[in-house]
């Protein structure tokens, strides 16, 4: 990948809310020409792209994050704890008029205190005015909203301000997916940028901008994701510093990454990493073009 343009951001963002309050609906009314909807394969058990929102100089990955809401089983336990493991960036939480969900939500939104949370509060249109202003106040009253904005996702009414207020407390990021070319394996980008991200924080200043990570392979056998990732350096010195003594760099960096992304998963994930010296590798037409640079 290429260097972080410090310009250039992206996030992850959650959508959470009970079912039937209108996330689908707020996706594809975000949707417009703007974002691209990722098909993923059906897996209840894993944190699902709902769709991207390419701005200027921005990029906004939604998130699907299933089984937050009553959880019944410990395996759905399990996953409600993978699922508030992913919320990075910002979380929409979601709601409508609807009281009795109340006390329900705030049990969820004591579990976000460390996030940036809005609160979008949908079906405006049918929620009666005299309502509104007291249900904000006693949203207000036991969570610290980064924002409450009332909504119709149907209607689309106080939809088209919503991507340029998250752009705002984005931080610089990587532009995971391109504009046009939209992959059907968007875990493999995501994957590489990870492991780079954790092995540029690793060996701070050692390896600047030498290295590139290629997944070379992901395959699901029995719940679990098996990826295996090469790390592309420029010299054997190189080498030694990213395999670390005994291998601990790359240990503590495979770490790391793995349990990164089986939150942002919401599966098991076993990641093998390997690196490989490829000299001169930028100036190799070739190989960029594999890489997608
Ligand atoms: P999800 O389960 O959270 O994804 O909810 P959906 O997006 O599938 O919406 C559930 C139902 O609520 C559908 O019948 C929608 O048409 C309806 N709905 C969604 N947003 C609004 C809204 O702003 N106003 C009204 N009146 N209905 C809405
Ligand atoms: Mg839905």
């Amino acid at each position: 990948m290429k260097k972080t343009d410090q310009s250039f951001k992206s996030g992850f963002v959650a959508i959470i809310g009970r079912p039937n309050v209108g996330k689908s609906t707020l996706i594809n009314q975000l949707t417009g020409r703007k974002i691209s909807i990722i098909s993923h394969k059906p897996q209840t058990t894993r944190n699902k792209i709902l769709g991207i929102i390419h701005l200027d100089n921005a990029q906004i990955i939604f998130l699907d994050t299933p089984g937050i809401f009553r959880p019944r089983r410990i395996l759905d336990k399990k996953m409600v704890r993978t699922a508030y493991g992913s919320i990075s960036d910002a979380v929409l939480f979601m709601t409508d008029g609807d009281r009795r969900e109340e006390e329900n939500d705030r049990q969820i939104l004591d579990r976000l205190k460390n996030n940036t949370v809005y609160l979008l509060i949908n079906k405006i249109d049918k929620i009666k005015k005299p309502d509104l202003l007291p249900m904000i106040a006693r949203y207000n009253s036991f969570f610290s909203f980064k924002e409450i904005i009332p909504i119709s996702a149907l209607k689309g009414e106080n939809i088209a301000a919503l991507p340029q207020k998250i752009k705002d407390v984005l931080s610089p990021g990587p532009r995971y997916f391109s504009e046009d070319t939209i992959t059907d394996q968007p875990e493999r980008f995501i994957a590489a940028e990870i492991v780079r991200e954790k092995l540029l924080i690793r060996t701070q200043q050692e390896i600047p901008h030498s290295l590139t990570v290629e997944i070379e392979k992901t395959e699901e056998v029995k719940g679990v994701l098996r990826m295996e990732a090469t790390i592309y350096v420029e010299s054997p010195s190189q080498k030694r510093i990213v395999v670390g003594k005994s291998g601990s760099v790359l240990k503590e960096v495979g770490t790391k990454a793995r349990k990164e992304l089986e939150e942002l998963f919401g599966m098991k994930i076993y990641l093998g990493l390997w690196v490989k010296v490829k000299k001169d590798w930028r100036q190799d037409e070739k190989f960029l073009s594999r890489m997608g640079l």
